[in-house]
């Protein structure tokens, strides 16, 4: 590998791979590395929801321009990318959720998210399967749902096409502080940056890394057309994905375009292990089953885990990391990194070819936890 690029990215997961093609896009040229297949991390083990989340100014501002440029790419996905704007339904069930319904609703509203209050019986009119008694919820139609793994590929082939160049099955030692990387057999890529796309792994190129793995459960069903129309998810899922409690659940449904129901979710921390956790599984299917009775008599097919790269205050780490300029991140997407991975490509493209961004990038920016933060901050 004697040839130079401007650009190396470690990782063809979905951040690796749009970042790819944003950066061979802006005519960089461009290498992406992995030691497995592409989109065969993280990536393959998520669920594909596309949406807009409000738990901070910054979080929005990321969804809501990565989901802006889904709705721009959506009609040139090929159809194994399984694109569906279903919409989401933030499911309430009592009153003080209804609360935080309308208080979602106002927010949007202003930003300019569509988003519809719904009371229980507009709800059950949509989702027939739903419990009967939910007091209401807030339905957000131009969210999405695809499968992730040709997300990555397809993304990846757009920056192929713009003259980058793969390889799998090869492995990064370590990343140099000069640009460039080492591969596992010792021999020297040079480049002008590199960047690491590494999800969950980072802290094993970047030790110290404030990137925590916090494991999830997904089960996925047979084919039940109709069963449920839109990603559903109770409002008590913001409640597990943004707590810090070491273990949680939390309802959250998608139906596949090719019929099939994928469950989730759960959320654990200090499991680094890819095993099924049967007592885990067993409270994330009880409590679909509290919102959806009728799943019992769905038959299930296959249980995987996965581990989402989390960081401190739950925002991703885009741009030069503390111990080198030329060494740059895009890691820590936690449980939105398929939704989030276009804007991280855009916002890192843009710093890397000194274009203005389309939101403020300092949130994001790896500067924000200094030389010292640990994971347990
Ligand atoms: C259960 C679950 C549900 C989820 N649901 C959603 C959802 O609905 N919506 C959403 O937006 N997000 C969701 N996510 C999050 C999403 O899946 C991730 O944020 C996203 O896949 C991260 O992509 P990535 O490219 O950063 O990482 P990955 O896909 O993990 O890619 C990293 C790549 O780096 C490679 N790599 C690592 N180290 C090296 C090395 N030393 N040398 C070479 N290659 C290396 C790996 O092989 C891997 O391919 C979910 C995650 C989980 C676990």
């Amino acid at each position: 590998m004697g040839e130079s690029f401007d650009i190396i990215i470690v990782g063809a997961g979905i951040v690796g791979a749009a970042c790819a093609a944003a950066c061979a896009r802006g005519g960089l040229r461009v290498l992406v590395v992995d030691r497995g297949p592409v989109g065969g991390g993280t990536t393959a083990a998520g669920m594909g929801h596309l949406v807009v989340l409000d738990d901070s100014q910054a979080q929005f501002a990321l969804t809501y321009y990565s989901r802006s440029l889904w709705h721009q790419l959506a009609g040139l996905l090929p159809a194994d990318v399984e694109y569906n704007q279903c919409g989401t339904l933030w499911v309430a069930s009592d009153e003080e959720e209804m609360a935080e319904v309308r208080r979602k609703e106002k927010l949007y509203a202003a930003a300019g998210v569509h988003a519809e209050v719904l009371d229980g019986l507009e709800l059950e009119e949509l989702e027939p399967n739903l419990r009967p008694g939910v007091a209401g919820g807030l339905r957000v139609p131009e969210d999405a749902v695809l499968y992730p793994p040709s997300a990555a590929r397809f993304l990846l082939e757009q920056a192929q096409q713009q003259g980058a160049q793969v390889r799998t099955g090869v492995s990064v030692r370590s990343l140099l502080g000069e640009g460039g990387v080492v591969l596992a057999d010792g021999s020297r890529v040079s480049a002008g940056r590199t960047v690491s796309a590494t999800g969950p792994w980072a802290p094993e190129l970047t030790p110290g890394l404030p990137v925590r793995k916090r494991k999830g459960h997904l089960v996925i069903t047979e084919r039940y057309p109709g069963f449920v129309n839109h990603q559903i998810v109770e409002l008590g899922y913001l409640k597990s994905a943004h707590g810090a409690g070491k273990d949680s659940v939390a309802f959250n449904i998608q139906p596949r375009k090719n019929g099939q129901m994928l469950i989730g979710s759960s959320r654990q921390y200090e499991a680094e292990d890819t095993a099924v956790d049967q007592p885990i599984l067993d409270r994330m299917l009880n409590r679909a089953l509290e919102y959806l009775p009728s799943l019992g008599q769905l038959s299930a097919i296959r249980v995987w885990t996965g581990h989402r790269a989390a960081t401190p205050d739950k925002l991703p780490l885009i741009g030069p990391s503390q111990e080198s300029d030329r060494i740059w991140l895009a890691t820590g997407h936690e449980g939105l990194g398929i939704t989030t991975s276009l804007g991280t490509a855009g916002l890192l493209a843009d710093l890397l070819l000194d274009r203005a961004t389309a939101i403020p990038a300092a949130p994001y920016s790896p500067a924000r936890f200094a030389k010292t933060s640990s994971v347990n901050d």
